[in-house]
């Protein structure tokens, strides 16, 4: 038999997401970003399963972060356009950039004179990005007129120009600097009479205002939660990925004993432990804690012990049904019905949700439904 570890990945919870994401944006238009592989989920086969939504229900593009990515999604078969949320990373690429239909973003000076060195024989739409408060990527709010002017003279990239930005705290309580971004962009917007681009998940989820003629969400299309405090809405999304796995051996302990590397978890009590077909080397973050919540059987329980690197070790004293063989499941839903979110394991980490589902490593198979 196999090792038992697979990433089960759930399609139509996929497509439930994103048709929360499209009502919520209501006249705006909702891509789908699925960079990083989606997320850990698989790119391709997400992409596919959102493509064979009906017309009308599908995303109208996909967002991903580079070339490389857009070009192994055309190779899966992908049709629908692509953006490339940071363009391009050389000015060669543009061949290739128009070769597959593809849309960008520019966030630069040299990117901007590229494509205008560049001679195109179709329509490329350029999204032009501006750094309104992330001070990460994109031109100044000053430079941004010249830029679109510059862009807009050109019949192939006035196609679908418009203006993007990122949100820094979309996901906090606290309104005031999301506010700020806000005001800048739309203040361009009015000025340059463009369509606007800004809201990722958690502003999708709260921050109608925001919407623009686009929204561009990604984490909540996997079912993960990004809001400081969550909504309605988000309440409603559904775990894509579970990542499963089994128990491979049981432990009776003596109070007292410790558990796995550096000792670190001691049995308080007489104690059983589970030793589970899942470690860092598959992608389950080393930092978390004892206590770290884990399904068994469909019950809740908790890390005891040190994360190794193929396997890592569950307390199972108070669910006396726990075998060899028993499901556990580290996030996601179980069989049993019972769901544990990755953004609860994410906290027990010290992280977030986006470092968990993408850190899920090839070693284990996506298996998709
Ligand atoms: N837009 C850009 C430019 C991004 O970098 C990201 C993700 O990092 C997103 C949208 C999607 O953000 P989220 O996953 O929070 O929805």
């Amino acid at each position: 038999m196999a090792r038992p570890l697979v990433a089960d990945i759930d399609l139509d919870a996929l497509r439930h997401n994103y048709a929360l994401a499209r009502g919520l944006a209501g006249d705006s238009q909702a891509l789908a970003v699925i960079k990083a592989d989606a997320y850990g989920h698989g790119a391709v086969a997400c992409a596919r399963a959102l493509e064979s939504l009906p017309e009308g229900e599908r995303p109208p593009a996909f967002a991903v972060a580079c070339l490389e990515e857009a070009e192994a999604l055309r190779l899966g078969g992908i049709e629908s356009p692509i953006v490339l949320l940071e363009g391009i990373f050389e000015a060669a690429e543009l061949a290739r950039v128009e070769a597959l239909g593809l849309w960008m973003a520019v966030h630069s000076e040299w990117q901007l004179q590229a494509l205008l060195e560049h001679r195109p024989a179709r329509p490329i739409p350029v999204w032009v990005k501006v750094d309104s408060g992330m001070h990460r990527l994109g031109f100044a709010p000053e430079q941004v007129e010249s830029v679109w002017q510059r862009l807009a003279a050109v019949p192939e990239y006035a196609t679908g120009l418009q203006l993007m930005s990122h949100f820094a705290t979309a996901d906090a309580v606290d309104a005031g600097y999301f506010e700020t971004q806000l005001e800048r962009m739309r203040d361009l917007a009015q000025r340059l009479k463009a369509p606007l681009c800004l809201a990722n998940s958690p502003a999708t989820l709260a921050w109608p205002q925001s919407h623009g003629s686009w929204v561009r969400p990604g984490v909540m299309l996997y079912g993960s939660d990004p809001l400081e405090r969550p909504s309605e809405a988000s309440r409603r999304l559904q775990p894509v990925m579970t990542l499963r796995s089994e128990i491979i051996a049981l432990r009776d302990l003596a109070e007292g004993e410790p558990v796995g590397y550096a000792g670190r978890w001691r049995a308080p009590r007489p104690s059983r432990i589970a030793v589970v077909a899942c470690g860092y080397g598959d992608g389950y973050d080393r930092h978390a804690v004892d206590g770290t919540p884990v399904l068994v059987a469909g019950r809740c329980t908790a890390i005891a012990g040190k994360v190794s690197m193929d396997m890592l070790t569950v307390d199972v004293t108070d669910i006396p049904e726990a075998r060899i063989g028993s499901e556990v499941i580290l996030w996601g839903r179980s069989r049993h019905g019972a769901v544990l979110s990755v953004d609860e394991v994410a906290r027990h980490c010290d992280t977030i949700s986006y470092t968990l589902l993408t850190g899920v490593l090839p070693r284990v198979p996506r298996r998709y439904h």
